[in-house]
């Protein structure tokens, strides 16, 4: 029996040395150690045996076993190796190339300037989109007549049109009526920006959009001067722009102020000369405000004898426009990749 025993040892020898690849490792290995493999065999033959002979044979049979496991194991460590190797690893090659989204660059103008008022103390509020004829119009000091209240104008929503004051609601058509708001909710001192969508009910042209962002800010102290005002402008503009910005001032007539003004800036797509944007004139009208009207303070709960302020209403979509030399507004709400994508 101990002879065939050594038959089996080189039977085993043969056969790892015909192993060239995973395919005849498995083989082998299914062939000695699985369940019904040659090993198993032998060891099932050991209590067939003479007493004698037990002992040394199983012996021979468990060194047969340990032989192949360690020879098969490190066999397929190395197959496994030159595999790897056969993969022809190219680090040249370029990646895959993953489509990134990017910030649409009104809301990055956006950005740039709430971290330039964040930077001066102002605190950020959203005011709501709908909003009622009240907050967007009696509180702001809008004559009952004006025609701002026209349907022409506004966007009511329908089933309020009849009704009047807090009971009729239309989407904002500007910010301001979330000043009184907030001034109600916090009071005075106050320093803020309430940046936002506004809808109004007009034809589009290169320099009109029915629902566009606007962004303003307001200052309610004691005693505020307009040429701190006007410094506060020229500071804002500077830092979204990365140099000093031409502005001009001039009187400019708003219901809720008193007095009111028009900030111009140089019109940035043509430098001054003129084109369709600045309709020619070289100037854009980029930000009306004024001091707040004492009725709108008087909405707000404070002494207009008392307070003081200094509104802006920054034309988001036009300051963009200045930003990059775009000509026509109605490109921001156009979805159009070739456009948006530039602004990555
Ligand atoms: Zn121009």
């Amino acid at each position: 029996m101990l002879e065939k025993l050594e038959t089996m040892r080189q039977e085993a020898e043969n056969d790892l040395q015909s192993i060239t690849d995973l395919q005849t490792l498995q083989k082998v290995k299914h062939d000695w150690l699985s369940k019904a493999g040659k090993v198993t065999e032998l060891l099932k033959a050991i209590p067939t045996l003479e007493p004698e002979q037990r002992r040394p044979f199983g012996i021979g049979a468990n060194e047969i076993k340990t032989m192949l496991t360690e020879r098969l194991n490190a066999l397929e460590e190395q197959l496994l190796d030159s595999a790897g190797s056969d993969l022809k690893l190219d680090l040249t090659i370029p990646g895959f190339d993953f489509t990134r989204g990017g910030l649409h660059p009104t809301r990055q103008m956006r950005d740039d300037l709430n971290q330039a008022f964040l930077s001066l103390g102002f605190e950020i509020y959203n005011g709501a989109q709908i909003t009622t004829e009240q907050s967007a119009f009696d509180n702001l000091n809008f004559k009952p007549d004006h025609p701002a209240r026209e349907t022409m104008d506004t966007y009511w929503i329908a089933g309020t049109e009849q009704k009047s004051a807090k009971e009729r609601y239309c989407l904002r058509p500007h910010l301001t009526g979330a000043s009184v708001d907030y001034l109600k909710e916090h009071g005075a001192p106050a320093r803020f920006v309430y940046p936002g969508m506004v809808y109004r009910n007009e034809s589009t042209d290169p320099g009109h959009e029915r629902a566009f962002y606007q962004y303003e800010a307001l200052i309610v102290e004691k005693d505020f001067s307009f040429a701190s005002g006007r410094l506060l402008i020229d500071t804002i503009l500077e830092r979204v722009f990365g140099k000093p910005i031409e502005t001009r001032m001039r009187a400019g007539f708003f219901p809720f102020v008193e007095p009111g003004f028009e900030i111009d800036m140089r019109c940035q797509v043509c430098g001054g000369k003129g084109c369709g944007v600045c309709k020619y004139v070289g100037w854009i009208e980029i930000m009306p405000g004024g001091v707040p009207h004492p009725n709108v303070l008087l909405a707000a709960g404070l002494d207009p004898m008392e307070w003081s302020g200094f509104y802006i209403n920054i034309g988001l979509d036009r300051l963009v426009m200045m930003r990059y030399g775009i000509d026509d507004v109605r490109l921001f709400h156009s979805a159009d990749l070739r456009f948006l994508e530039q602004f990555k």
